[in-house]
């Protein structure tokens, strides 16, 4: 399958770009954006917002799209916070985002590790708005507890696909506890920003997609990203479809009608597209 014009990247430039690449270098730093060959670093970096993996470079599940590697993770370093707090302060971030792999050897630990590192940003960067894109937790109500008590200005969990694909697609996740990890942390603290995301063009239909819209709405969840999914290599899942501009935008539309208070959705949103904006218009009053 050709790839459509409207997927094709635009060239990265700026000075704010400029800057961050050299000192997110010099601090030898790891990046979703980079390591993930995100589309969007030209557009993102010049807004000053970039996204942290933390725990390690090694997950211990399974996603059949996803392109970081597999295996046994060191224990945890929990002074990894502290410096990835420190590198935010010092490439002046106005919207860190922060995630991880999935660390089912040890689920508390890894949600002390959120809390630290937004506390650690508040204390070195108090300018810089937090959002923590975490794992499932396995449903544990003590680890979401631990992240929603840190206060970020975002919770975003993703919910990545329709049910009836979980098995490829996120193996070893479930989608109820998916939507209540989402409702917990409601529950837990009305004004946190909640937010999920999918990907699509993995064999999902149309009502199946909108199904997990009105899903993701009950639970109360704020802002709702939807984008295209590229398939990383020939081992990952196969792409089946390219969805259109026109299609993206007609999700949109239904979305919000919903009743979600932001919804970014296009060929080429990822998961902290524009996360910058999201924070501002779905804050709850
Ligand atoms: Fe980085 Fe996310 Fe922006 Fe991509 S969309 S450049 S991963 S902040
Ligand atoms: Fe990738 Fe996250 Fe799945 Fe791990 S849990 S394989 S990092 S998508």
């Amino acid at each position: 399958m050709q790839k459509p014009e409207w997927l094709k990247a635009r060239a990265p430039m700026g000075d704010n770009y400029h800057d961050l690449k050299k000192l997110a270098r010099s601090l030898n730093l790891h990046t979703v954006c980079e390591s993930a060959h995100c589309p969007n670093i030209g557009e993102c970096w010049n807004h000053r917002t970039a996204t942290f993996m933390m725990l390690g470079n090694l997950c211990t599940r399974r996603c059949g799209f996803c392109a970081v590697p597999k295996g046994k993770p060191e224990p945890i370093d929990f002074d990894e916070p502290r410096r990835v707090a420190e590198a935010v302060a010092m490439l002046d971030l106005k919207f860190a985002v922060i995630t991880s792999v999935n660390r089912d050897d040890d689920i508390v630990g890894g949600a002390r590790a959120f809390a630290m590192v937004i506390e650690e940003i508040r204390k070195q960067a108090p300018e810089c708005q937090v959002e923590v894109l975490v794992p499932d937790f396995q449903g544990s109500e003590e680890a979401i507890r631990i992240v929603v008590d840190a206060h970020p200005e975002i919770l975003n969990h993703n919910t990545e696909s329709v049910p009836r694909l979980y098995r490829a697609v996120r193996s070893g996740a479930r989608y109820e506890r998916t939507l209540r990890l989402l409702e917990y942390a409601k529950e837990l603290d009305s004004t946190v920003v909640t937010k999920s995301g999918v990907m699509v063009g993995l064999g999902e239909e149309m009502h199946e997609l909108l199904d997990v819209y009105r899903d993701l709405a009950r639970v109360g969840t704020d802002v709702l990203t939807i984008g295209q999914y590229l398939r990383p290599s020939k081992d990952h899942l196969p792409m089946t479809r390219y969805y259109t501009p026109e299609e993206f935008a007609s999700m949109k539309e239904e979305a919000l009608r919903m009743g979600f208070r932001h919804v970014e959705s296009g060929p080429l949103v990822r998961s902290s597209y524009h996360a910058h904006e999201q924070a501002d218009s779905a804050t709850v009053r």
